[in-house]
């Protein structure tokens, strides 16, 4: 199967050479790759045909284990999205609740985890999981896939964008567009296509909370507002259920990870049926529907709660509301659903399988860029955008939820007489003060000519691009001196560690290959030579001394490159080998012959054999 590409007339893009695109959900809990062909979106399966990869990586020895058989293994880093973007500074208060250990490294503002003394950082890890999901698709496809359009949640910061882009790169995918979670949501819903309106996405995943209010017109959606809880999921209703068995049944704290992993199995079940019962160490323990209602109503509220401040967020009377979409795993609970409806007044859409919208809804976007469709997705710019003024004090350039791409421009003066050089200091957040914002870059704007304070004109322009990402100009106006950065947030790579990191991994590769070109040829001189002592051993009297000898030589002369690593020579003394013998085989076959016409008579061989 092959994806093929349409195009309007006059609308087709430059030719793409090669691969075909697919769209991925890069989950905390769960990723997922989708394609979507001519109207035609299927999720992509495993080998197994298990549609969800478990967003988990396990480094043991020099092997990378991705997914569900990394669940088990020792030290297996798991959420590492929740890292994206993030510095030491960052995740310093939530240290302690990270499944692994992070490598406090004064001299790098980037996190790093501790993987047996390598220092990973989360963009590579993330990079794994992108990997095999690209091998799943290429495998479905038959064919390469070299560009995806990937899911970020609508709050992540150009940090933590910047991060998924710099995996994507280290995965070899390039990357279309980024889209929000929510955007991609409702693009799975076709609600590109409906009338204009607000609708609603709630996404409870395994560990987080999203919820997001859209409005669409004219084909564009707009994130009006988003909010959350980044530590509220599946996995609190698992816990809930955990620590209910221990209290009802009297198990130990000790069996809390053990009985987890049945809490999950109990919730999951309770979807579909009133009841779940299962043994544990001897004991028969079960819950029931209402009983799990009954624990995790708490938590279902407190998501309730948070749609009701999104809503004040965003001036949106909950009666205006034309949809909800219901994303992620964890609203296949029924109260979760039942309450969602209760509170909106509307019955969430949940036609498409809500682990998979947001990857159908990437696949859907990535299909109409991949044509060169001019359908404009509009997103918006989670946070504001400003420099520093004096004082230490945030101006906002471009605010928060602004439609991207955007270009704003700002003039400045100078405050100082003669002054030549002015520092332009980028930043990204809703605090009033510098400090408490997130420092993004910073630069210089130099020569300008010396003037009267408050004379010169300087025009400072920030323009976001599709993908949510910034460039920050500086153009002083009367001398046009002009300075431009891409603003490469200080959490994230430099464009020359990516590269690096890139060389590494495709020298890695290029070994990797070495290693088993010299396994498969080791194995064929084995079988050259397994042949050649057979074939000794039944017909080697028809040999003179000489050649023997030359043949017996050969042969440790082969056995001996086997051992070592020069691949071509090996592989030339086996191709020696099977000439040297030629004569042999001959005369085999001479001997072959002559056995068969022996116990033959003339008129058997004509039926036999065709003169
Ligand atoms: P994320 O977006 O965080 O990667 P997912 O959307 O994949 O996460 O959701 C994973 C969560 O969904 C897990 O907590 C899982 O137990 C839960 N989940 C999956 N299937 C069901 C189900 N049938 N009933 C209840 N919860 C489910
Ligand atoms: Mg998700």
């Amino acid at each position: 199967m092959m994806l093929i590409d349409i195009h309007e007339p006059g609308q087709t893009p430059l030719p793409h050479q090669g691969g075909a695109s697919v769209g991925i959900d890069l989950g905390t809990t769960n990723s997922l790759v989708a394609i979507s062909n001519q109207g035609i979106r299927e999720v992509v399966s495993d080998k197994q045909g298990n549609v969800l990869l478990p967003s988990i990586v396990a480094y043991e020895g020099g092997k990378i284990i991705v997914g569900q058989e990394a669940i088990e293994k020792k030290g297996a880093i798991r959420s590492v999205k929740r890292l994206m973007g993030r510095g030491v500074a960052d995740i310093k208060k939530i240290v302690e609740d990270l499944p692994f250990k992070i490598v406090d490294d004064e001299n790098k503002a980037i996190v790093r985890i501790d993987v047996d003394g390598k220092k990973l950082t989360a963009i590579e890890v993330s990079a794994e999981i992108l990997k095999t999901l690209k091998k799943r698709a290429e495998d479905a496809l038959e064919n390469e896939v070299d560009r995806a359009v990937i899911t970020v949640p609508a709050y992540f910061d150009d940090a933590a964008r910047q991060a998924t882009k710099d995996a994507a790169r280290l995965a070899g995918l390039e990357v279309m567009r980024l889209v929000n979670e929510p955007t991609a949501a409702a693009l799975a819903y076709g609600l590109d296509n409906e009338a204009e309106g607000i609708y609603a996405i709630y996404d409870l995943g395994g560990g987080t909370f999203d919820v997001s209010m859209l409005r669409m017109e004219k084909g564009v959606f707009q994130v009006l507002a988003t909010g959350g809880d980044t530590a509220l999921g599946g996995d609190d209703f698992d816990n809930i259920i955990a620590r209910y068995f221990i209290a009802e049944y009297g198990f130990d704290n000790k069996d809390f990870n053990a009985l987890v992993t049945i809490a999950k199995k109990a919730k999951e079940c309770l979807s579909d049926n009133d009841r779940f019962e299962t043994e544990y160490k001897g004991s028969n323990i079960s819950i029931n529907v209402e009983k799990f209602n009954q624990l995790i109503e708490p938590l279902v509220l407190e998501t309730i709660d948070i749609i009701q401040n999104v809503l004040v967020d965003s001036r949106v009377h909950r009666d205006v509301i034309k949809g909800v979409v219901l994303v992620g795993g964890s609203t296949r609970v029924p109260l979760v659903r039942k309450k969602v409806e209760a509170f909106l007044g509307i019955a969430p859409l949940t036609d498409v399988d809500p682990d998979k919208v947001v990857a159908i809804g990437a696949a859907v976007q990535a299909e109409s860029l991949s044509q060169g469709s001019n359908s404009l997705l509009l997103d918006v710019t989670p946070l504001s955008l400003g420099i520093e003024t004096m004082g230490g004090l945030t101006e906002v350039i471009i605010p928060r939820n602004t439609p991207i791409p955007a270009s704003v421009s700002q003039k400045y003066t100078t405050f100082k007489d003669n002054q030549t050089g002015l520092k332009v200091h980028v930043v990204q957040g809703e605090r009033e003060m510098v400090f408490q914002n997130r420092s993004l870059a910073d630069f210089d704007l130099m020569g300008i000519p010396p003037m009267a304070a408050g004379s010169a004109v300087i025009e400072v322009t920030f323009t976001i691009d599709a993908d949510g990402l910034l460039t920050v100009s500086a153009r002083e106006e009367t001398t046009g001196v002009e300075q431009e950065i891409q603003v490469k947030p200080s959490y994230g790579l430099a464009t020359e560690e990516v590269e690096t990191m890139l060389r590494e991994s495709m020298e890695h590769a290029r070994e990797d290959i070495t290693a088993r070109l010299l396994a498969e040829s080791r194995i064929e001189a084995e079988v050259a030579i397994n042949g050649v002592l057979s074939a000794l051993e039944k017909d080697g009297d028809l040999l003179e001394d000489g050649y023997k000898a030359t043949i017996d030589q050969q042969i440790e002369r082969v056995k001996q490159l086997q051992q070592g690593q020069d691949r071509d020579e090996l592989d030339y003394e086996v191709g020696q080998l099977d000439k040297i013998c030629t004569d042999f085989a001959q005369m085999r076959m001479d001997r072959a012959v002559k056995q068969f016409i022996a116990g033959n008579t003339v008129e058997d061989i004509e039926e036999k054999v065709d003169f």
